[in-house]
């Protein structure tokens, strides 16, 4: 499987990054080595001294597809739920200044977190969904789909004319503003709507 990202899809949250607003979505990928088992601790990587947090919205497909119109894009996923875009923020700066590719920064092992899954039905409007992290008990990121420059639906109809989907690919579609740091002992703890999805520590 692989795991497929977007950047930037939050104006807010592209500014706080000093970026434009981009005109089409920004894709990146992680390998599937990125995927961290669900409440195994995130272990801060020796590389880094500055690892962000960025809570996202991930859509799990369900169907090979390929060149998706975004009106038949609804019929490629069938699942959602929160997930944490680990970013070595240090690297990251540090390659973009050397225009070189970011991989390192944000595809390392375990860097890619996925809580349980709901099915998108659950969901009667998908571009009014809220969702947000705690860390420490203490609410640290909050965003709503609405915020979204890019719907699902337009990503996974981009996504799918460079990169052929299958079932079990996951999509992380984007970070709102409020990115921050994690450090040694934090608590972590990711909700959809009421729910959590997904709870670990960083160690
Ligand atoms: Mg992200």
């Amino acid at each position: 499987m692989k795991i497929i990202c977007i950047g930037r899809n939050y104006a807010e949250h592209a500014k706080e990054m000093h970026h434009d607003i981009p005109d089409k979505p920004v894709v990146f990928m992680k390998p599937d080595t990125a995927l961290k088992r669900k409440n195994m601790p995130f272990f801060l990587p020796d590389f880094s001294s500055e690892v962000h947090y960025e809570t996202e919205i991930v859509l799990r497909i369900c169907k090979h597809g390929k060149s998706i119109e975004e009106k038949f894009a609804h019929k490629y996923f069938d699942q959602l739920t929160a997930g944490i875009d680990f970013t070595a923020r240090d690297l990251q700066s540090e390659m973009k200044k050397k225009g070189l590719p970011w991989e390192i920064s944000k595809a390392f092992d375990n860097s890619a977190c996925v809580g349980d899954f709901f099915p998108v039905k659950n969901f009667p409007d998908l571009s009014n969904i809220n969702f947000c992290m705690y860390k420490n008990k203490k609410l640290a990121q909050r965003g709503n789909t609405k915020d979204m420059i890019f719907s699902f639906a337009k990503i996974i109809s981009y996504a799918s004319q460079f990169f052929t989907l299958l079932e079990g690919d996951f999509i992380f579609t984007g970070t709102p503003v409020g990115v921050g740091p994690v450090t040694i002992n934090d608590h972590i703890e990711c909700f959809v709507e009421d729910d959590s999805v997904l709870e670990f520590d960083v160690k």
